[in-house]
């Protein structure tokens, strides 16, 4: 038997509407830098949206599933393209502005992208490579910015509020599939080229939903968030779709996103929640510590992307900002789990154990562990295995052109379908993830596994330590050791005895996972979107470009 419910559509185009007319006074703020920061109603922006859809349409000849890429930090005008794009029945495609310029134009070039928006301060990103972009027809540049650069290629290029200027801010938004695509964000190539992954207006509908759920971010039209979280980084986590189901007011960094600036506008625009990587929030608890500001406002921060080491969990709950450990990747929207403690572990001696952990499952994410051979592992927090994903907002595919069937690889998708994560970690019985390593980073020493995670947070419990990546290195007898990279606080000696004396002490690592090679580095190299770039320590040390100390 069919039901009989009505079988409406979930689109981007019914969050458009509905924030902008039941939300109508929910803000979003654009910092500036000096002076006032930019400040737009939902039902503003929703009618710039509007006026956005016209222009793309009407002059630059925006068709079907067109893609119109932004190459833009968070701000309002971001916020215009995420609704009007996808609304018209077109594919938003946003465009990692850290990637190095190559991998910028194989992207550009293999999702066809007609239109770029391109926020003017990120022109002399675009203009070098924009003649090797020859998919692209226009350039709309937004805010203020040398153009010049711009001139004399193939693309015609228009000023943002000079394009939507006049034109009307209503659209007749036209009905759309819910299973058409919405948007697409490539994977950032943490470990390999980067894979086009294409949201359908249903995974954005249904992802909003969570993401607004009180066991994920739980906020409403009360709340501010700083979203530092980049727009072109999985779609900020959803952040500004779930902000018009529900009227949370947005405050956008732009391109201030530097410890100071940061710290100035929690205390100016007192934001209540805020969104990031652990490397955002380790640059402001520092920059906190040596200014101190008037924080109170936050309450809640959002980590994920990487592990949030205890440390960093430890110093953000003393300054009254509790935070809230979250997993996912570009593939699954990206909410895979969030670490909100069971009811029995509140006010125990088991919350914080709860909270470090990656998390618990929500409904619309079936998760299944598999071992090196294939098989099913138990849920039973001990049994380490590879995370396999599946449900309404997790890729089942990747874009492998216009005209071409979606890519399956075998090392990314099950025979059944289930999304392989490579990330390596267990299960505890009552749902929570526990990540102790990505598939590609465990060190197999002697054929055990050590888990680079357990001695990178360890390490940065140390109070010299600022930050510690440990990657696996070749050795003749065990196959693979652990090599620890650690960058100290400014005039701390190396004393590498007795930072693996705190390992085995404090941290109470077994004696045969305890690293025998150290080094130090100045900085711990990191990817466009802020983790810890593993590929490039590995890279260094077998060019011999380490000084490696071996105790
Ligand atoms: P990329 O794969 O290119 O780094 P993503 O942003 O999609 O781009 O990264 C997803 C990966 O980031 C996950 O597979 C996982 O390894 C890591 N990750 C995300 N959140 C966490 C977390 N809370 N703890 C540990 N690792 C995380």
């Amino acid at each position: 038997m069919l039901s009989t419910m009505q079988d409406v559509p979930l689109t981007v185009t019914r969050l458009l509407e509905h924030g902008m007319r039941v939300h109508a006074r929910s803000r979003i703020t654009t910092w500036t830098g000096e002076g006032e920061p930019r400040r737009r109603t939902f039902a503003e922006a929703g009618a710039r949206s509007a006026q956005l859809a016209h222009a793309l349409h009407d002059e630059l000849g925006v068709r079907g599933d067109d893609r119109v890429a932004t190459l833009m930090f968070n701000n309002a005008e971001h916020v215009e393209a995420y609704f009007a794009v996808p609304a018209m029945g077109a594919v938003l495609h946003t465009l990692n502005l850290r990637l190095p310029a190559e991998q910028l134009v194989w992207i550009v070039q293999h999702a066809s992208d007609r239109v770029v928006i391109v926020d003017g301060s990120l022109i002399p990103v675009l203009a070098p490579l924009l003649p090797r972009m020859t998919s692209v027809k226009h350039v709309v540049v937004s805010g203020p910015g040398d153009r010049s650069a711009l001139d004399g290629t193939h693309a015609r290029v228009h000023d943002y509020e000079e394009l939507i200027a006049g034109r009307p801010a209503t659209y007749d938004w036209p009905e759309l599939d819910e299973r058409q695509a919405a948007a697409m964000c490539y994977t950032s190539g943490t470990t390999g080229d980067p894979k086009g992954v294409v949201y359908s207006h249903r995974s954005i509908y249904l992802h909003s939903m969570q993401v607004n759920m009180a066991e994920s971010m739980g906020l409403t039209d009360r709340d501010t968030s700083l979203i530092v979280v980049p727009q072109f980084h999985v779609n900020a986590w959803g952040l500004p779709h779930a902000t018009f189901m529900t009227g949370i007011n947005m405050l956008m960094p732009d391109r201030f996103l530097q410890p100071a600036p940061l710290a100035e506008m929690i205390e100016r625009e007192r934001p209540t929640h805020a969104a990031a990587v652990p490397t955002i929030w380790q640059g402001l608890l520092a920059e906190l510590n040596a200014r101190p500001r008037d924080v109170s406002s936050l309450v809640q921060v959002t980590i994920g992307g990487s592990a949030c080491p205890r440390s960093l969990m430890e110093a953000f709950d003393a300054k009254g900002m509790r935070v809230c450990h979250a997993w996912g990747m570009t593939e699954t929207s990206p909410l895979g789990t969030v670490a909100r403690p069971p009811a029995h572990a509140v006010g125990t001696d088991e919350e914080l154990g709860y909270r470090l952990t990656q998390g618990r499952f929500p409904a619309g994410v079936e998760a299944r562990l598999t071992g090196p051979d294939g098989e099913r592992l138990p849920w039973d927090g001990k049994s380490a295995g590879e995370l396999e994903v599946r449900g309404p907002w997790i890729a089942g595919a990747y874009y492998n052109g216009a005209d071409a069937e979606p890519l399956r690889p075998d090392d990314k998708f099950s025979p059944d379908g289930w999304l392989k994560t490579g990330d390596v970690g267990t299960i505890s019985p009552d749902g929570y993830l526990t990540l102790t390593d990505r598939a590609k980073d465990v060190i197999k020493s002697g054929g055990e596994w050590i888990s680079s995670v357990a001695l990178e947070n360890a390490l940065m419990a140390h109070p010299d330590v600022v930050e510690a990546a440990v990657v696996a290195v070749p050795d003749e007898r065990w196959g693979e050791r652990p090599l620890a990279t650690v960058v100290l606080k400014d005039g701390a000696a190396a004393d590498f005895a007795a930072l693996r004396a705190f390992l085995a002490e404090e941290a109470r690592i077994a004696k045969w996972q305890l690293p025998e090679r150290w080094t130090v580095v100045d900085a711990v190299p990191k990817t466009s979107v802020g983790k810890f770039d593993k590929k490039v320590l590995r890279r260094q040390y077998a060019a011999g470009e380490l000084d490696v100390t071996r105790l």
